[in-house]
C-alpha cells in the first residue's frame, strides 16, 4: 500500500458527531466522503429500488441489509478519486461488513489506515440526535441546542431551509443506539487487535475541539 494513503474509517454510535467531525476532515484532508446514510437517504429520496428496499429498516432504526451496503460501497470504491484515500461514515456497521470490506480492500493492496472512534456518553447522545437538523439545500448540519444557525430554521451559508432527518424521532433512536452497542461496537475490539483503533473523547466538546482530536491522530497530510 502507498504509505501516503488516508483510508479512514469514522466510529461512533448515531448522534457521536460522526457527521459534523466528517465535513471537517474532508475540508482539511480533501478525501472523500463516503457516507452510507447519506447515499440511502438519496436513494430513498429519489425513488429509487434501492431506496424502497432501505426505507423500511431505515424508519425503524434497524439496519440495511450487509449485501446492500456492501454493494454501494464496493462501487464507490472502485471510483478512482479514492485512490488516495478516503472518509468512510456509518460503514462498517457490523463485523461481516468489516471483514468484506477489509476483503476488497486487500484485492487491491489497500487496507484501511486509521479507524476514529468517537466517545459519547449514552444519555448526552440522545440530546444531540434530539436537536440534530440538516440543510435542504448544502446538507450542512446544525444542532438547535448545541450549534444554532443564526435565524432559526435557516441555513446560514446558502439560505435554505433546515429539517429533522425522520429517524431522529425519540423511539428509532432507542433502537437505533441498542442496535449500535449490539452490532457496531464489537467493531471496536476487531479494529483495536488490528492496531489501526484510534480513540477521541467527544463527551461534552464542540466541534472543532474534537476535530483538534482527529487532526492530532490523522498528522498533517
Ligand atoms: P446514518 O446516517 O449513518 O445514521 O444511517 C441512517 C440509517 O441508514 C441507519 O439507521 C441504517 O438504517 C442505514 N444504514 C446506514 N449505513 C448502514 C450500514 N453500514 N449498514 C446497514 N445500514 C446502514
Amino acid at each position: 500500500m502507498a504509505p501516503d494513503q488516508l483510508n479512514v474509517v469514522l466510529l461512533g454510535a448515531p448522534g457521536a458527531g460522526k457527521g459534523t467531525q466528517a465535513e471537517r476532515i474532508v475540508a482539511r484532508y480533501g478525501l472523500p466522503h463516503i457516507s452510507t446514510g447519506d447515499m440511502l437517504r438519496a436513494a430513498v429520496a429519489q425513488g429509487t429500488e434501492l431506496g424502497l428496499a432501505a426505507k423500511r429498516s431505515m424508519d425503524a432504526g434497524e439496519l440495511v441489509p450487509d449485501e446492500v451496503v456492501v454493494g454501494i460501497v464496493r462501487d464507490r470504491l472502485a471510483d478512482p478519486d479514492t485512490g488516495r484515500g478516503f472518509l468512510l461514515d456509518g460503514f462498517p456497521r457490523t463485523l461481516a461488513q468489516a471483514e468484506r470490506l477489509d476483503a476488497m480492500l486487500a484485492e487491491e493492496g489497500r487496507s484501511i489506515t486509521h479507524v476514529l472512534l468517537i466517545e459519547v456518553p449514552e444519555d448526552e447522545l440522545v440530546l444531540r440526535i434530539a436537536g440534530r437538523r440538516s440543510c435542504t439545500g448544502c446538507g450542512k448540519l446544525y444542532n438547535v441546542t448545541f450549534d444554532p444557525p443564526r435565524e432559526e430554521g435557516v441555513c446560514d451559508v446558502c439560505g435554505a431551509p433546515l429539517f429533522q432527518r425522520a429517524d431522529d424521532n425519540e423511539e428509532t433512536v432507542r433502537n437505533r443506539l441498542a442496535v449500535y452497542r449490539d452490532q457496531t461496537a464489537p467493531l471496536i475490539d476487531y479494529y483495536d487487535a488490528k492496531g489501526v483503533l484510534r480513540k477521541v473523547s467527544g463527551g461534552g466538546k464542540l466541534p472543532h475541539e474534537v476535530f483538534t482530536q482527529v487532526a492530532g491522530v490523522l498528522g498533517d497530510a
